[in-house]
């Protein structure tokens, strides 16, 4: 999942992209107000963490430009302004939840996972398709309750395709939605991964659509 972190604060930015690294999200952090609305113009984000006191003003206009645009990316507050009327305007100004500096990494990471969990229509902490389950949380992946170890970007990419079941990812799509714009990409990454996982899985856990990408089936 490819994250967008706008933050100010070296120290905080830096716990957090180095916290969510263990996750394996790809973060792209930048430090104000413009850079944050060039670079939700120029890539598809499936997370916002937004802090509100920027350099060049707030939060809150980043997210204000977001809703306009009709982009319903899950949006956490990350800030030290902790008014009930800040809380408000965060959360009516369409944010999904509020965190309060300072905070606990972990909290962070269990916030995330929930509100993307949601985002993608799903309460159950859970992924499945067909014998295969994901647990996001726990990082753990079984076919027919054999616990199987994957790869990190392994994981990383069932877990893309299996948090939308039926639906064709192209290779461009998974390859935006795992790594940040500094990572650099070799053109059969993908593939490969994509073979690697099917080895451990069986072939018919990712299907291939020709000349479009991949997908799961819904469970
Ligand atoms: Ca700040």
């Amino acid at each position: 999942m490819r994250i967008l972190l706008v933050e100010d604060d070296k120290i905080i930015g830096d716990g957090v992209v180095e916290g969510l690294g263990l996750d394996d999200y790809a973060v792209d952090w930048v430090e104000n107000k413009r850079s944050a609305l060039t670079a939700l113009a120029a890539n598809t984000y499936e997370f916002l963490i937004l802090d509100l006191g920027l350099p060049d003003g707030s939060g809150l206009d980043v997210l204000r430009d977001v809703r306009q645009k009709g982009n319903d990316i899950p949006v956490l507050i990350l800030t030290a302004y902790d008014t009930i009327q800040d809380k408000v305007k965060g959360l009516d100004g369409g944010a999904d939840d509020y965190l309060i500096k300072p905070f606990d990494l972990d909290e962070l990471r269990v916030r995330i996972r929930a509100l993307s969990r949601r985002a993608n229509g799903r309460s159950s902490p859970l992924l499945k398709t067909g014998d295969v389950t994901l647990d996001p949380a726990k990082r753990l992946v079984s076919r027919a309750g054999t616990p199987v170890n994957l790869g990190p970007k392994e994981f990383a990419i069932l877990q893309t395709l299996m948090e939308k079941p039926g639906r064709v990812l192209s290779k461009a799509q998974i390859e935006d939605s795992l790594y940040g714009w500094d990572m650099e990409v070799e053109s059969n990454t993908i593939e490969v991964h994509i073979h690697g996982i099917r080895k451990k899985l069986g072939k018919d856990c990712i299907q291939t659509v020709r000349h479009v990408g991949y997908k799961v089936e819904e469970a």
